[in-house]
């Protein structure tokens, strides 16, 4: 065999996979077709990010006359940030190519595909491999309708020549609201179309209708209960069709709805690695597909579709198969945030969740963060905590508020460790802070789940 291990697809997981695997002495081959660091670097978590804290110097700019400043806030130039973001990008793009150099990998900028089960075509080379793993990944979907194409999904969002004057998002989830946030604070009039009641359908339902409260005092004009219909062009812009009949001009209309694996074309049928109905490919906790010696991890297994579950796959997998420490991951409590404005971040259960699983002591604080006491801007906190009645442990903490992904991060650690209320009681605050309020949550809200755990 050519190589130990053979990883096709150089994003999070694949990137760990392989570095961790060459540093444990395997020889080590990884194939990326399109760019190194993959969704996240490239067109996801990392560019997202510098799009919504541009975002944020906008509305700060406003907010600052409340602290006494006189600011003549000038208009945004979007090419200006387009460029200074492409520029970030490129320069991760390479820190990620060369940490797998470094480490000993040798590096292909090609698609591979599957001959046999342990043969690959790697940009037309035959290579062999004892192990493969399967890191390939997910792209955007458009949704079945008539004029889809003449919309963009979140892959072009990024590299827009121009800020659109007015926008359509369609879908709620995670990246919908995340780009309502970015192109609202941007100056676009920005319309939410989505088909739930609220927003981000799975989350806390506090959390939901706060951000939908949230996302309306941003200025976001919102269409719940709306399904798109139809696409068409109109001049230089675009016509949505949605709901029963109603179409709304814009001059973009962006599909945020869902991504899918990519597993199309890699030959996984001929060599007997199975999926499921959506192309996910199946693995175990381990990892493993159908085939003993073939992996998957990462967006293109369909379980948890975040980053840095990825890279804990791929370092995990890296340990276990050349390491001398086996050992795989857990999914239970992952912690994650939505950029969304003001972001939420959660750990744990959602009330409803926890609430099926027997009766739990709620608590929720909503409160005006002190800076928006000076500013006057309409931007609300909102923090919850579940804990279940029998052990006192705390199952789940949400928030929706500045800063809740750095707050969370801290309080996942307590969680993940099994912390009960009573840890969280006898923990001192740091004043004034925001985050002090979960330590200080002394009067229970509600209680939930007993007429669901009786049932
Ligand atoms: P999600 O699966 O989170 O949301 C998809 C949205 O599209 C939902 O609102 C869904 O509606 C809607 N939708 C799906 N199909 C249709 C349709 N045919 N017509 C109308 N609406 C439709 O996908 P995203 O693309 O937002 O994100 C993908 C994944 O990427 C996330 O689940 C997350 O794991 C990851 N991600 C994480 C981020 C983070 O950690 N901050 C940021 C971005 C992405 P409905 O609810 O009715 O099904």
């Amino acid at each position: 065999m050519d190589y130990d291990l053979f990883v096709i697809g150089g994003g999070s997981a694949g990137v760990r996979c392989a570095r961790i695997s060459a540093g444990h002495g395997a020889r080590v081959g990884v194939a990326e077709e399109r760019f190194w660091g993959g969704t996240c670097v490239n067109v996801g978590c990392v560019p997202k990010k510098l799009l919504v804290q541009a975002g944020e110097y906008g509305a700060w700019a406003d907010d600052a006359a409340g602290f006494g400043w006189t600011i003549q806030k000038g208009s945004h130039d979007w090419p200006k940030l387009i460029a200074a973001k492409d520029r970030e990008i490129t320069r991760l793009e390479g820190i990620y190519r060369k940490l797998l150099a470094n480490a000993g990998a040798q590096v292909f900028d090609a698609r591979a595909t599957f001959i046999d089960a342990h043969t690959l075509d790697v940009g037309g080379k035959r290579v062999t491999a004892e192990r493969i793993v399967i890191a390939t990944g997910g792209h955007p979907e458009r949704p079945p309708i008539p004029g889809a194409e003449l919309g963009i999904v979140s892959d072009a969002a990024f590299y827009l020549k121009r800020m659109p004057k007015r926008i359509a998002i369609v879908g709620s989830g995670y990246i919908a609201v995340e780009f309502a946030g970015i192109f609202r604070a941007l100056g676009a009039e920005t319309h939410l179309i989505y088909r739930q009641p609220l927003p981000l359908r799975g989350f806390d339902q506090d959390m939901r209708e706060g951000l939908a409260e949230a996302l309306a005092a941003q200025g976001v004009v919102l269409h719940p209960g709306c399904r798109p219909e139809a696409v068409a062009a109109d001049g230089e812009g675009r016509l949505l069709t949605y709901g029963d009949g109603k179409t709304l001009a814009v001059d973009l209309v962006f599909f945020a709805t869902g991504r899918r694996p990519s597993t199309a074309g890699l030959g996984l049928e001929d060599v007997g690695v199975a999926t499921s109905a959506g192309g996910a490919v199946i693995v175990d906790d381990h990892l493993r597909t159908s085939q003993p010696h073939i992996y998957a991890m990462g967006d293109v297994t369909d379980r948890v579709n975040l980053t840095p579950v990825a890279t804990a796959e791929g370092h995990a997998l890296a340990d276990s198969l050349f390491g001398r420490t086996p050992h795989s991951i857990s999914l239970a409590n992952v912690p994650s945030a939505v950029f969304s404005s003001p972001p939420i971040a959660t750990v744990g259960l959602t009330e409803e969740q926890a609430a099926a699983r027997g009766p739990v002591d709620v608590y929720v604080t909503r409160f005006t963060p002190m800076r928006h006491t000076l500013t006057g801007r309409n931007r609300k906190t909102l923090m919850k905590l579940l804990v279940d009645q029998a052990t006192q442990k705390v199952l789940g903490v949400h928030m929706l508020g500045e800063d809740a992904p750095e707050i969370i991060q801290g309080m996942a650690i307590a969680v993940v460790m099994g912390a009960t209320k009573a840890d969280f009681d006898r923990t001192i605050g740091i004043h004034p802070t925001a985050a002090e309020e979960f330590v200080t949550l002394r009067t229970r809200t509600r209680v939930a789940g007993v007429a669901e755990a009786a049932a």
